[in-house]
């Protein structure tokens, strides 16, 4: 029957596409050249399909990809989902999730303004503290945000740290770890099990 697997594009679909390779699922077309977004397996009957990395859990949860392969941050900004399960962790793309707001400045007493593009990330960690926050959502950039006044403190992604420094920002406290997750829906796993758990135990012996 072969399965359907959604990636994002850009960082994950380039790690991941070895791994693939590795488990005999290699899509018919280079996905990096070619402009289609759903590929075909040389073998096996699988099908690979390229997606916005916020979209990758919608995909899953409906049903319309058996698998999907994204950031542990876009999982939880997804938020409460009860059409998959999270099986595997790939343990690349390894970041954190982290406040962060400009070096040596105080953060308000007051009503915390945080920009971020993770709104239900950081709503729900600001919530566990009982901290009031005004959440300002933004798509991306969110390091300019403090700078220009538009919030006091940002929720990003953080590996290096190279990009607050740039930025005259220092990170603060941790969210959480972030890393590459493999994701199966519900229905799928009842029924394609053997192919299912086939890919899951082949993938884990190759990461
Ligand atoms: P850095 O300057 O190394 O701390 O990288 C921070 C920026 O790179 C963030 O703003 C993210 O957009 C991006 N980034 C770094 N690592 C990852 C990752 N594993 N997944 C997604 N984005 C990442």
């Amino acid at each position: 029957m072969g399965l359907v697997i959604a990636l994002n594009k850009g960082r994950i679909l380039k790690e991941c596409l070895p791994l693939l390779a590795a488990c005999g699922i290699e899509p018919d077309e280079d996905p990096h050249v070619s402009r289609k977004l759903i590929f075909s397996s040389r073998s096996g009957g699988h099908q690979l399909i390229i997606t916005r990395s916020a979209d990758v859990p919608t995909y899953v949860e409906n049903g319309v990809a058996d698998v999907g392969v994204t950031g542990k941050d876009t999982i939880l900004e997804y938020g409460g989902a009860m059409g998959f399960y999270e099986m595997l962790d790939l343990g690349i793309g390894r970041c954190r999730m982290m406040t962060a707001g400009p070096v040596g400045v105080p953060e308000p007493a007051g009503v915390l303004r945080v920009a971020s593009k993770f709104v239900n990330i950081t709503r729900t960690f600001y919530q566990q503290r009982s901290r009031q926050v005004e959440v300002i959502k933004l798509s991306g950039a969110m390091e300019i945000a403090p700078l220009l006044g538009l919030a006091d403190t940002i929720v990003d992604i953080v590996d290096t740290g190279n990009t607050l420094k740039a930025n005259g920002l220092e990170a603060r406290e941790k969210i959480c770890d972030i890393s590459t997750r493999v994701i199966v829906n519900r229905a799928s796993m009842k029924t394609k099990f053997d192919e299912v758990r086939e890919f899951i135990d082949r993938l884990a012996t190759v990461v």
